[in-house]
């Protein structure tokens, strides 16, 4: 397994990369309804890294919603492709959250936590040795 911290990836197409040498503050699944909906799936595995390390190359369309925290999340994803690659909290501006599956190397991904797990629905499985919080991050 690599040591090193660095982790890249892109969108589908290709249009859109990132590159960051930062390590991520947090790794972890949020199983609420907002991201079931926008990627069509049980959750979204989230690299949380600080936004100041981040090199976006590319642009990345958003769409903005207010989530039951009353702060905006905003989702960015590829014009091109529709993928969605990262993910910004209003409540957190400080970082950035990238989607695991865009990730070059997707291994690097290992989630701690699941959050939202009051959401999840019967048809997702979680790793019973993770953290399980049934709502957010108290930050
Ligand atoms: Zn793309
Ligand atoms: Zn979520």
């Amino acid at each position: 397994m690599s040591t090193s911290h660095s982790l890249s990836g892109g969108c589908a197409c290709g249009a859109v990369r990132y590159e960051t040498n930062v390590n991520p503050v947090l790794m972890l699944n949020c199983h609420c309804r907002a991201c079931q909906s926008a990627s069509g799936s049980a959750y979204a595995p989230l690299v949380v890294v600080p936004k100041d390390g981040l090199r976006l190359l590319g642009e990345l369309r958003y769409h903005r919603k207010i989530g039951d925290s009353g702060k905006a999340v905003e989702r960015g994803f590829c014009p091109n492709c529709g993928s969605q690659v990262a993910l910004k909290l209003e409540r957190m501006p400080d970082v950035i959250a990238l989607q695991a599956g865009s990730l070059a190397d997707p291994a690097q991904y290992q989630p701690s936590m699941d959050i939202f797990t009051e959401s999840a629905q019967p048809w997702d499985h979680m790793n019973p040795g993770s953290r399980k919080c049934q709502q957010g991050l108290a930050v």
